[in-house]
């Protein structure tokens, strides 16, 4: 028996490829996963996966995003999609949020062995640098679908997947809990995706059958009448003082957003939500069809979500930048838009 069997894996840098085979479908669905016990409550001689030091994220007074930039000159018109509401959108269940603990930010990298498809583990990878780049303390640990969500993490990421590994993934989400009471507190949640649509109401299974999900952004998904597969390219909404995204899409899904959610971007290139739209949010949980990974290609992006889970940032210094801004220059300058 491995020595991580029947715990969160914890994942000690950005060397270790915690992808597990998929052992998921050999899991009886009544096999309910042992409570999490965070931060540092452990059995003795368990080792907590979170450091121990550290407090109980969620307690921190409430940091609400940046006061969104305005005027300017914006790429969006003012159109239905970005006038017809405030700003900001409506906040999740709860406002409790993790700010910058001293203990650091829990990144919590969700059924790696169900849900990762075109190096969507960049974006974890993105995440632990920019943060440490800044000083700022990250534990990773990559929960398997046959482990439960921890609740007290700081912010969560779900890659795409397969049809049927998506709707595994949503089953198991669903019977476990832990990843709607994360959201439910505030935390920062980033999914890509087949992990985006199984946020939603619903979504369409492998032969497009409705398919619960989690009900956590106000989306809901069906399946398109061909698949969005390519490069993708779109302006964000200007709220959220992100520049343009570039990424690669591949699905079948088209999204639907209700009155609780905000499209994330503008489509100038790609398919997206398929309504000209691309992804959604709503307070602190953002989902996109973009892989690239996404946060490697928009750095923008990935400080938006580390802003939410730690506070206002430093800039990188622009040697720290330098590859990131060449690969988003290479990709952005292969497709006409
Ligand atoms: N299976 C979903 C779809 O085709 C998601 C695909 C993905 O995550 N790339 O829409």
């Amino acid at each position: 028996m491995g020595a991580h069997q029947g715990r969160h894996r914890r994942v000690p840098g950005s060397a270790v490829d915690g992808v597990d085979g998929v052992r998921g479908s050999a899991i009886p669905a009544d096999d309910a996963p042992r409570p999490p016990s965070f931060p540092a409550g452990g059995a003795a001689g368990e080792e907590p996966v979170w450091p121990a030091a550290g407090p109980p994220w969620g307690e921190e007074p409430v940091v609400p995003p940046a006061e969104p930039a305005r005027g300017g000159d914006s790429v969006h018109p003012a159109g239905p999609d970005w006038a017809g509401g405030p700003l900001v959108a409506p906040a999740p269940q709860s406002q409790a949020v993790s700010s910058r603990p001293p203990g650091g930010i829990g990144l919590v990298w969700v059924y790696p062995d169900l849900l990762s498809t075109y190096g969507d583990r960049g974006n974890l990878l993105v995440l632990e640098r920019r943060a440490r780049l800044r000083g700022i303390r990250v534990e990773s640990v990559h929960v398997n679908s046959d482990q439960p969500v921890p609740r007290d993490g700081g912010i969560y990421l779900l890659g795409g997947g397969e049809d049927l590994p998506q709707i595994l993934a949503a089953r198991r989400l669903r019977a476990d809990g832990g990843l709607a009471a994360a959201a439910s507190r505030g935390a920062v949640i980033f999914a890509v995706c087949a992990g985006y649509q199984l946020l939603g109401a619903e979504f369409g299974g492998e032969e497009g059958q409705p398919m619960a999900g989690l009900e956590i952004l106000d989306i809901s998904s069906g399946r398109g009448e061909r698949r969005g597969v390519g490069e993708i390219i779109a302006d964000v909404d200007p709220a959220l003082g992100v520049p343009r995204l570039t990424g690669f899409e591949n699905h079948r899904g088209v999204t639907r957003l209700g009155q609780g959610a905000r499209p994330l971007a503008k489509v100038a290139v790609g398919v997206g939500n398929g309504d000209g739209t691309e992804g959604a949010y709503a307070g602190r949980v953002l989902g996109t069809y973009l892989h690239g990974p996404a946060l490697v290609r928009n750095p923008g992006l990935a400080d938006l979500l580390l802003s939410w889970a730690a506070g206002p940032l430093e800039p990188l210094a622009a040697a720290d930048e330098e590859l990131a801004l060449k690969l988003r220059g290479e990709r952005l300058a292969a497709v006409p838009a």
